[in-house]
């Protein structure tokens, strides 16, 4: 059992939202903090589209109400020391970029609880490029969530050497409690485990296309094939959005920058963003 009760989620992006829905689908209070009014608004349209995923993924309980119930617990708020002032617990799901985070945390230190645990969801700072900000080393740890939370259900859970292991451990079972499969990280990992594996597989990926060697769907059949994978590297691309995996790939070396170059010319400056935007690698129905 986990004692958090109240959570806060910072930024209502894409991964915010369903963080924050997720947590609200499980029965907890959940505070949804974004920059402004305007982009509240975006978000209570991004949640209401969730609950009618939830129902239409046919996710346990989502049809008879439980879906729509969720949407009643979530509290929105553009006010940074009114959204976390019953938190025990903050999940941070703002911008990947580090000064946005540190100035985030430097702030939210000053205005939670003392008792409130933060937790980042960044996929690519390390928790100790923020740690000192936050005011409260021990009570900070990254809590990495996968893209389609409810299905796509693993939550990893990584500290810091700071990190209170009582404090791990809280997380640990929150994530256990909101309907994840909890992934314990014993030693700060840049990529976690699932990007430490994803990121190379789908580069590889992207070098077999641009290098001509065979096509994206070609590419996708020999290794749901081989492996009995459902997905191929480019049907995950087109599910995380090719503008993470290009932005990544813009500041690695030579070989990663002309892939991102490829993935830009070919993919993004003609619209096809992924699975989002109706067209990838793939084309999709809305
Ligand atoms: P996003 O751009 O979709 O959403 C970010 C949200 O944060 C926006 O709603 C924005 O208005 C808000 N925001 C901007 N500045 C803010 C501030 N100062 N305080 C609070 N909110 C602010 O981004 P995303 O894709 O949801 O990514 C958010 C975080 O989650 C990143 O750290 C990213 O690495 C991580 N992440 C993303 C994915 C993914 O697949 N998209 C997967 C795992 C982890």
């Amino acid at each position: 059992m986990t004692d958090i009760k109240n959570v806060t989620v910072l930024g209502t992006g894409v991964l915010g939202s369903q963080i924050a829905f997720q947590t609200a689908f499980s029965g907890l209070s959940v505070v949804a903090y974004d920059i402004s009014d305007e982009v509240l608004e975006t978000a209570r349209v991004r949640f209401a589209g969730l609950a009618r995923t939830y129902v239409d993924d046919g996710v346990d309980g989502a049809g008879d109400g439980k879906a729509a119930e969720a949407l009643s617990l979530v509290r929105f708020s553009s006010d940074l020391a009114d959204a976390v002032k019953d938190a025990d617990l903050v999940i941070e799901a703002i911008p990947e970029i580090l000064d946005m985070k540190r100035s985030t945390y430097a702030e939210l230190g000053r205005v939670a609880p003392e008792h409130t645990i933060f937790a980042t969801n960044s996929s690519t700072l390390l928790p100790s490029d923020m740690k000192d900000s936050t005011g409260r080393p021990a009570r900070f740890l990254a809590l990495h969530f996968a893209n389609h939370v409810w299905k796509f259900n693993t939550a990893e859970v990584m500290g810091t050497a700071d990190t209170d292991p009582a404090v791990f451990d809280e997380v640990v079972r929150f994530a256990s409690s909101i309907g994840m499969v909890p992934i314990p990280i014993h030693k700060e990992k840049a990529g976690y485990v699932l990007n430490s594996l994803l990121v190379p597989f789908l580069n590889a990926a992207a070098g077999l296309a641009a290098g001509g060697y065979a096509e994206p769907a070609d590419v996708d059949k020999t290794w749901r094939i081989a492996t009995g994978a459902p997905m191929g590297p480019f049907q995950i691309y087109d599910v995380i959005g090719l503008t993470t995996p290009y932005n990544i790939l813009s500041h690695g070396d030579d070989r990663s920058k002309a892939l991102a170059a490829w993935l830009k010319e070919n993919y993004i400056d003609k619209g096809h963003l992924g699975m989002a935007s109706g067209q990838g690698f793939y084309t999709y129905s809305a």
